[in-house]
């Protein structure tokens, strides 16, 4: 757990999120700000600042991200419509909060480019 990181405080319980799912590795939530009718942030466990900061030792958590998401997207019902999975990475890139985490936006059609 890293001092400060709002997101170590979810993981903790520290502080109040809408839980999604959880298991050892992950734990799901619903985005404070929602940008489409579903917007979930899987945010793993591990304190990981940034994409770069992964290692081939998060090679199996990065699969497990990506399958969980397309499992409550099923299970929410918008999976066959479709979804995306966005990772913000630094400053230009949208990142926000330095804890590695990865939206998951579904329910409208979603625009290409991003902004
Ligand atoms: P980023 O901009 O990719 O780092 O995404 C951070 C996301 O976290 C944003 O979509 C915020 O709305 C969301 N967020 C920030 N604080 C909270 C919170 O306390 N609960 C749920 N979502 C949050």
């Amino acid at each position: 757990m890293s001092n400060n990181c709002i997101f170590c405080k979810i993981v903790a319980g520290e502080i109040p999120a809408r839980l999604v799912y959880q298991d050892q590795h992950l734990v799901v939530i619903e985005d404070i700000n929602p940008q489409a009718p579903y917007h979930y942030l899987l945010v793993p466990r591990k304190h990981i600042r940034t994409t770069l900061d992964l290692t081939t030792a998060d090679n199996d958590l990065i699969g497990h991200v990506f399958q969980t998401a397309g499992k409550i997207a099923h299970e929410m019902g918008f999976a066959e419509d479709g979804f995306r999975i966005v990772n913000n990475c630094n400053e230009a890139g949208g990142q926000t909060v330095w804890h590695i985490h990865f939206h998951l936006l579904g329910g409208r059609d979603l625009t290409w480019p991003p902004g």
